[in-house]
Formats: C-alpha cells, sequence, structure tokens
C-alpha cells in the first residue's frame, strides 16, 4: 500500500495551500501533537538553566557583535581556513553555489555522496543539480532520508519529517525497501540505517551543513543527534561545508553559549548528542578525517538583510523553537508556507531572502501573539518584523483599496469619541440584525474569512462605555 501523498501544494495562492493543509486533519493532528510535545520539552528544560534569560540575551549580543563586525570576521575565519590547508569559496547567490559545489564533486571525480541535514542546501535546491551533474546524493538525517525516498520536502527546520506518523513511514519502507510492514520505531530506524551503513562506506564526498563556524581557529561545527553528520564529515575523502554567512562565531569560547541552548531550544533535550568540529583537513597522524576540506559561504540575499532594518533576523540558529511555539504553523504545518523556510522566522526571512512582492502573505501568517519572540533563543522580534513587513507591503500597494479606506475611517473614529460612538452604533445595529440567538453566521466581503469556519459573536446591545459607566454607578452606591 503505498503512502498517502503529502507533497507540498504548489499553488501560488497561500489561502489555497492553508485550506488544503486543514483539509488533512491527520497531518495536521501529527504536527500538531509534535510540535507542542517539543515546545513543552523546551520549556521545561530551560528551568534547568540557572537564569536562562540572561544566557539567551547574552546569544543575542554575540551574534549582534558578530553582524555588526561580520567582514572582519569573515576575513578571519577564511585566513584561518586557508592556513589550515583547506578551501573557501564565496556564492553570491544559489546559482553560484550549486556551480561551486558541483564543480568540486566533479574535480574530486566523486559520484557517491552523502549529505547531512542542510536548510541551507535545501535553499539552493543542491541535491537536484549534484543529481543532474550525475552524482548519487544520499540524505543521512533520519528524517531526511524519509523524505528523499518519499519525495517530499522538509516540513520542519530541525524535524524534517514531523508531518508523518508512524503509519506513513511503515507503509513507506514496505514500498521502498521491501521491509515487512512495521510501525516499531527501533525496528524502522534499523533498516535504514542498514541502508545508510553501506552508502557511508562507500561514499566518495560528505556534505555538510555549519551550525556554526568559529572565526578564531576556522572551525565548523555541527550537532546532530544521530551521529550522522560525524560520519558525513569523517569518511569520505573530500568534505563541502555549505554555510549561511551569518553562521559565524568569534571565538571558541562562545561556542558552549550556544550549544547550550541549541539542544534545549530546538529539541527539548540538554544537548545535542554528537558535537562536532572540523578544523580543516585531516593532518599527517589523524586517524580520519577528508583529505580535501572545502567551505563555501552563502550570500544569496543576507548581506541585504544585514544592511537593511532586519538584520536582527541574521541571529537566526535555526532551532525551530518558533515553530513549535506558532500556534500558526501548529495548525497549518511547513509545506503550506510554500517556502524553504517554514513558521514565523520562515515568515520574516523569506520574503527579505527573495522578493516582499513574491510572498506577500507570508507576513499576514501571523496571530501576533508574541510566542515566537518568547520562544526564540536570540530573542528575534520576529512580531515587530511582521508589523515593519506589512507596512512595506502597504508602501508596495499590496494592500487593497477597501482594506486602506476602511483603516482610515478607523483612524479618524479613534481621533473622534463623536465618530466612534456613531460608528459603534451602526456597527452594532448592523450586527444584531444579521445575528441569530446572539451569533453570526456569515459574515458579508472581505470579513467572510472570520465566519468561514466558525460563528462570531454578535456585539452587546449595551455598549461597554455605558456598561462601565453602569458599574461605576453602582459600585459608588454599594460604598
Ligand atoms: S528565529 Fe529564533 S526560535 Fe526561530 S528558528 Fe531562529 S533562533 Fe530558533
Amino acid at each position: 500500500m503505498s503512502a498517502p501523498s503529502t507533497m507540498p501544494d504548489t499553488h501560488p495562492d497561500f489561502k489555497h495551500r492553508v485550506a488544503t493543509a486543514l483539509a488533512d486533519t491527520k497531518v495536521c493532528e501529527a504536527g500538531e501533537r509534535a510540535t507542542r510535545r517539543q515546545d513543552g520539552a523546551r520549556r521545561k528544560i530551560l528551568t534547568e538553566l540557572p537564569d536562562a534569560l540572561a544566557t539567551r540575551k547574552l546569544a543575542a549580543r554575540i551574534k549582534d557583535h558578530t553582524l555588526q563586525n561580520l567582514d572582519r570576521y569573515l576575513e578571519q575565519l577564511v585566513a584561518n581556513i586557508r592556513r589550515l590547508g583547506g578551501h573557501v569559496h564565496f556564492a553570491a547567490n544559489a546559482e553560484q553555489a550549486r556551480e561551486i559545489i558541483t564543480g568540486i564533486a566533479r574535480d574530486a571525480n566523486a559520484r557517491k555522496i552523502v549529505k547531512a541535514k542542510s536548510m541551507v542546501s535545501e535553499e539552493i535546491e543542491l541535491n537536484h543539480a549534484l543529481e543532474q551533474a550525475g552524482a548519487e546524493v544520499m540524505e543521512t538525517d533520519l528524517g531526511e532520508y524519509i523524505l528523499q525516498i518519499a519525495g517530499e520536502k522538509p516540513s520542519h527546520i530541525v524535524t524534517p519529517a514531523i508531518h508523518k506518523s508512524k503509519e506513513d513511514i511503515g507503509r513507506l519502507f514496505t514500498e521502498k525497501l521491501g521491509i515487512p510492514y512495521t510501525t516499531d520505531p527501533p525496528t524502522l530506524t534499523a533498516a535504514a540505517r542498514e541502508v545508510l551503513r553501506e552508502k557511508f562506506q562507500n561514499a566518495d564526498m560528505g556534505i555538510i551543513g555549519a551550525n556554526f563556524a568559529v572565526a578564531e581557529t576556522g572551525t565548523v561545527c555541527i550537532v546532530t543527534n544521530e551521529g550522522n553528520g560525524r560520519f558525513c564529515s569523517s569518511h569520505p575523502k573530500v568534505l563541502v561545508s555549505l554555510m549561511g554567512m551569518e553562521r559565524l562565531i568569534p571565538r571558541m569560547k562562545d561556542l558552549p553559549v550556544f550549544i547550550k541552548l541549541l539542544g534545549k531550544c530546538g529539541t527539548g533535550v540538554r544537548i545535542t548528542c554528537y558535537t562536532s568540529l572540523i578544523t580543516g583537513p585531516r593532518r599527517p597522524g589523524d586517524a580520519d578525517g577528508p583529505e580535501e576540506f572545502h567551505l563555501v559561504i552563502l550570500d544569496n540575499g543576507r548581506s541585504r538583510i544585514l544592511g537593511s532594518d532586519y538584520r536582527e533576523a541574521l541571529r537566526c540558529l535555526r532551532c525551530g523553537a518558533c515553530l513549535n511555539a506558532c500556534p500558526v504553523y501548529r495548525k497549518i504545518g511547513g509545506h503550506a508556507y510554500g517556502a524553504v523556510y517554514p513558521g514565523p522566522i520562515g515568515s520574516v526571512i523569506t520574503p527579505l531572502l527573495g522578493s516582499l512582492d513574491a510572498y506577500a502573505d507570508l507576513p499576514t501568517a501571523t496571530s501576533l501573539c508574541g510566542a515566537c519572540l518568547e520562544a526564540c533563543p536570540v530573542r528575534i522580534d520576529m512580531p515587530t518584523m511582521f508589523l515593519r513587513l506589512r507596512n512595506d507591503l502597504l508602501r508596495r500597494g499590496h494592500v487593497p483599496w477597501r482594506w486602506r479606506l476602511g483603516f482610515k475611517m478607523w483612524k479618524l473614529e479613534m481621533r473622534c469619541p463623536f465618530l466612534y460612538r456613531m460608528g459603534t452604533t451602526i456597527g452594532r445595529w448592523f450586527m444584531r440584525l444579521r445575528a441569530k440567538d446572539g451569533w453570526i453566521r456569515k459574515l458579508p466581503m472581505d470579513a467572510a474569512g472570520w465566519t468561514a469556519h466558525r460563528d462570531f459573536p454578535a456585539m452587546d446591545a449595551e455598549p461597554f462605555s455605558k456598561r462601565w459607566k453602569r458599574l461605576q454607578q453602582n459600585k459608588e452606591e454599594s460604598r
């Protein structure tokens, strides 16, 4: 039996994609359960830090300082990696990055490539380019491997197959790996491991991301929970690390601050199982490690963000905590965003890395509740950025005239008590006219969305100002 398809809907209309996602109740439930569990685990484990808020503020300060001096720290990183015998490449955009990496594979005659999880590689659509160049690319993170054989895209930054149940995976492995159907996680993991071990042993080239790059030492740090990153980085002769240019930290002594936060905020664990530090290629006497080490540093719109009011977004550690905390992400899942980076941080950086016109709906995919800011280990103020992006949208003419007129009238009303009273009286009258048993089943025009999935309460017959006065009077009299 084949697994039900949960390929992201590529319909350009965000609302259509959301409706499609909400209609898939099984996927919604699996995502909601998993995100709530991870968010709960994060809250609990953070209490183990003596002063979590102070650590988060420190992490934010280190990132801000790095971004402020990014040119200097990049120079330092590049000099150190070259001193160690590694190669550094700069890619201005996705196309250049793909060309550089396929070129490295071609020069090394690498036909078999193993890859650790890397969102930047998703951003540049690396696998497709390598496969077109004739290489076999194998994802080795379990979640990514599941998605690769299912032909799907990740729906979460950290747990890419979060939308899949163990029943889905059981069916998929039966179909693709030919094992008897089971939902037992250890049996499924063992089946994937058997396939992956063979791939690790025969790989010509490894590709990893970079959670952090330490400028002071030229070290790339990756964290994984499965050890696959370590296999990818230590066994193949050629290793490529692909990083966004913002993933720098200045000193080795800054690293523990981030390691402490990343596991806790990402998956609610004290620390991720494997923290690997790669400092250049293998040296004489080393037991393992690559003979060739390449670091590819990707811009792809990041320097534009660096020079804008949205610089703070480059603090992001890609921990996924804001996704787990977000009530919108929990309901619609990652594929509905139609972008590589989903959730609150995705709704901020996708329009900034790409184009605001192409992703005009994303800054509205939020309730502005502030849960993302509260969850973020580096305290990125995403709610304020959503408002700024909406302001940008307004200036670029993305807001319909009806809305602009409505907000102008609302502004007028808020400034003039007489108009406010008149507006609310008309509104109350209109709503009560449409209501049945105190509830409105259907609102017209742009307000129809409010009643598409639930009823809307009619306004009370007595205005709040009158009720307030009456309550105050009653209080006075009872004294
Ligand atoms: S914005 Fe913050 S919470 Fe969201 S992924 Fe980035 S670091 Fe994590």
